[in-house]
């Protein structure tokens, strides 16, 4: 049986405005009564026990809740990072529950890019290698490849430290590329863990503008977070605890719809 944390009752959970139920059709992402136990020999650990939420094209959605409320178990099932054990996830209309680790990466390919806290980036790499690596993945003539590579990195407007290296570049830059990377393929979904989680406020502020821009651009953004302020940016922020949704909030918010 699960407490429920203070000033987070579903008593207090704002119904959703007129209109804000997603139809199966509208939906980018749909779950089903999704469950994940993590089983070691000694322990089971519910980490989700039956998550079911629509997730509109072109929407914004912010996940919060308490650290170990399964924020990171469900944003990497929503990413095909992992399957759930019960339960069901359709992207995009595919069911996705039993699909292989090699299903999962060919539906992942392309269609959805990560941000996360730490960037991710990998040293070795100059910035425009780390953004182009996406695209390797994808059949692409090499100039296609370059004129992607280009166009993100000027979205990011990082096209100046093409040649840095991950170290030479502040946080903030760091996070703006990883962002490039993640919108490179032009996928229809960012699933964005804690994106301001290392930067100051400065630099936070960019980066939620910047992905504020892409929503507006259409894409379908994800994001786990603990900071209001940066839930503030989105349409709708769903609250996890002990590995359920207790409340949904939905702002009063226009959606850009993906053209
Ligand atoms: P959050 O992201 O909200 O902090 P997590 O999704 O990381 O929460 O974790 C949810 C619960 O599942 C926690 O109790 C955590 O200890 C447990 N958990 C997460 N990953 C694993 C794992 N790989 N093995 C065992 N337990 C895990």
């Amino acid at each position: 049986m699960s407490t429920t944390p203070p000033g987070v009752t579903p008593a207090d959970a704002t119904p959703p405005p007129a209109g804000a139920t997603v139809a199966p059709e509208d939906a980018l992402i749909r779950t089903e009564d999704l469950r994940r136990v993590y089983a070691t020999e000694e322990v089971e650990t519910s980490a989700l026990v039956g998550v079911t939420v629509s997730i509109r094209r072109g929407e914004f959605a912010a996940i919060m809740g308490p650290s170990g409320c399964g924020k990171s178990t469900l944003l990497n099932i929503l990413g095909l990072l992992d399957r759930p054990s019960g339960g069901e996830y359709w992207f995009d209309g595919n069911p996705t529950a039993a699909l292989s680790e090699r299903g999962r990466a060919g539906l992942r390919r392309g269609t959805i890019g990560f941000v996360f806290q730490s960037f991710n980036l990998i040293d070795e790499l100059t910035v425009y290698e780390n953004v182009e690596l996406p695209l390797l993945y994808l059949s692409l003539s090499a100039q296609e490849r370059k004129a992607r590579t280009e166009a993100a990195l000027e979205r990011v407007q990082m096209a100046h430290r093409r040649d840095h290296f991950p170290q030479q570049l502040s946080g903030g830059q760091q996070q703006r590329v990883a962002i490039a990377r993640a919108v490179v393929a032009s996928p229809p979904m960012i699933l964005a863990d804690e994106p301001t989680g290392n930067l100051d406020s400065a630099h936070g502020n960019e980066v939620m503008n910047l992905l504020a821009e892409l929503n507006a651009a259409g894409t379908t953004i994800v994001m786990v977070t603990h900071s209001p302020s940066d839930a503030d940016y989105a349409h709708r922020v769903i609250h996890l605890f002990d590995g359920h949704v207790v409340s949904e909030r939905f702002m009063e918010k226009e959606y850009a719809l993906p053209a």
